[in-house]
């Protein structure tokens, strides 16, 4: 769920009516964990784009009155519409204030399990990596489980190649990179996945900034 109003569902996921289907969807589940269905909750995953990144403490907001408690946010990559790149792709400098603004209204006022995935850890605003404890609950990979990934494959499936891997080793390995400048001078390449390539593409590696 990318947005919390129907104009921008509707427009981020090209499909008119798509914001008022999956609300339905959201409530269902909900339903089904008050009856004791879903005993490890229902969480949204929301692609952080050009038109959610500066209303992200009202999505959670919107998505706490429904009842639900845990939200995660990850960075957007456009390997799959490059054309598009510029548009839907925030700047690390316009989006790290708004990660501020966002855990200061979850810590302060919503109190739900929110964090972020997919951004370089200097993206991530020095309040938040300079406190260990708030850093390992909104850092998404200081709590994600290892997630293996298996791809099947139909008949109609003629481009598709049945395979299986890593999520975390392959995001590394051909999806994100660490660019020699300013990363080589950095001390958590080890902590630090890098920069989806897609961004990387668009804008460079000037916003980044090594780790002491
Ligand atoms: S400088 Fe490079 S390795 Fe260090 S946190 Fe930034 S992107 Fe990650």
């Amino acid at each position: 769920m990318h947005a919390h109003t129907a104009e921008d569902e509707d427009f981020l996921t090209g499909r008119s009516g798509n914001f008022a289907r999956k609300l339905e969807g959201i409530e269902n589940l909900l339903a089904l964990r008050s009856e004791g269905y879903l005993p490890h909750n229902v969480s949204l995953n929301a692609v952080i784009n050009t038109r959610n990144y500066r209303s992200m403490p009202e999505y959670a907001a919107f998505y706490l009155r429904m009842g639900i408690n845990d939200v995660r946010f990850n960075m957007i990559r456009t390997d799959a519409c490059p054309d598009r790149g510029e548009e839907l792709t925030p700047r690390f400098k316009d989006l790290s204030p708004e990660i501020t603004r966002a855990v200061a209204a979850n810590e302060s006022r919503l109190r739900m399990h929110m964090s972020f995935g997919d951004l370089p850890l200097c993206v991530y605003p020095w309040e938040i990596l300079e406190n260990p404890v708030l850093a390992a609950r909104v850092v998404g990979e200081a709590r994600d489980l290892e997630t293996w990934v298996s791809v099947f494959t139909a008949p109609k499936d003629l481009d598709t190649e049945a395979d299986r891997f890593n999520w975390s080793a392959k995001k590394r390995s051909a999806l994100k990179l660490q660019p020699e400048d300013p990363c080589s001078r950095c001390l958590r390449t080890d902590a630090c996945e890098g920069v989806w390539r897609s961004y990387h593409g668009l804008y460079g590696g000037s916003e980044l900034g090594p780790l002491r």
